[in-house]
């Protein structure tokens, strides 16, 4: 299913669609939820975010090749991770905002890992894709002079408006063998694939229950293949990831 969350007359509910129309649902994404009788099209429904993480955890270097056009070499045993704020979320449609202070801001096309379970020390007997929800795209929206500027990537991928993501949640959907693209007004920038993931999402699933309890709505951003490139005021960028659809926002300046 396509799990979205929308506002329709200025009342926020949620609901999934069925080809190009959306079932109302009843209840909770993140708990139990019951289809209504009632169907929007789509020019009645404002979209959200499909769901308001409580943190989003980001993943760095997860593709070897991205990795050395930065110029950085590849994570060793394990996993890069930082972290975004949740009030960096942004809907699909709404506009990313360039920060006075950067000269320099990239998109970077992401599969999305949307939690459904309390997640916590998993070991090698438990199966961490129990534990998801579905999958979503998300483009970690970076201001790249300043993470060369600063040590902690926080200032860098932590403004405002830095993590489109959406259009819905598809729960189901394997991560393995799935296409990643960014456009950006229409040209393909990045074009990668999960495969290459040097560490794949049972691994960082395993890995980060270890650190830090993962609850229902969490987000994963489990890193960008080669490509990233700047945005410009004007630009509409586009996040595609095989199998769930298309994430469109329009680049602003501040
Ligand atoms: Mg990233």
């Amino acid at each position: 299913m396509k799990l979205c969350r929308f506002d329709y007359r200025g009342k926020i509910s949620i609901g999934c669609w069925e080809g190009d129309r959306v079932r109302v649902c009843s209840g909770d994404l993140l708990g139990s939820y019951e289809l209504t009788s009632a169907t929007l099209g789509p020019e009645d429904v404002r979209l959200l975010a499909p769901v308001l993480p409580g943190k989003i955890i980001g993943i760095g270097r997860n593709y070897a090749e991205h990795a050395r056009e930065l110029g950085n070499t590849p994570p060793g045993a394990e996993p890069l991770i930082f972290l975004k704020p949740p009030s960096s979320i942004l809907a699909a449609g709404e506009p990313i905002l360039l920060p006075r202070g950067s000269q320099r801001v990239d998109h970077e096309a992401e599969l999305g890992v949307v939690i459904g379970k309390t997640t916590r020390n998993l070991d090698e007997k438990d199966d961490p894709l129990r534990y998801i929800l579905g999958y979503s795209c998300v483009n970690d929206v970076t201001a790249r002079d300043l993470q060369k500027r600063d040590i902690q990537f926080t200032r860098a991928k932590g403004f405002d408006t830095f993590c489109p993501f959406g259009p819905w949640i598809e729960t189901e959907l394997r991560s393995a063998g799935l296409r990643v693209e960014a456009r950006v007004n229409g040209e393909k920038r990045q074009s990668g694939n999960t495969a290459d993931m040097i560490f794949p999402v049972a691994h960082l699933l395993r890995f980060l229950s270890g650190i830090m309890t993962l609850n229902p709505g969490d987000l994963i951003a489990t890193g960008t293949p080669a490509g990233v490139g700047p945005l410009v005021d004007g630009d509409l960028v586009e996040v595609e990831v095989e199998g769930i659809g298309v994430l469109r926002n329009p680049v602003k300046a501040r």
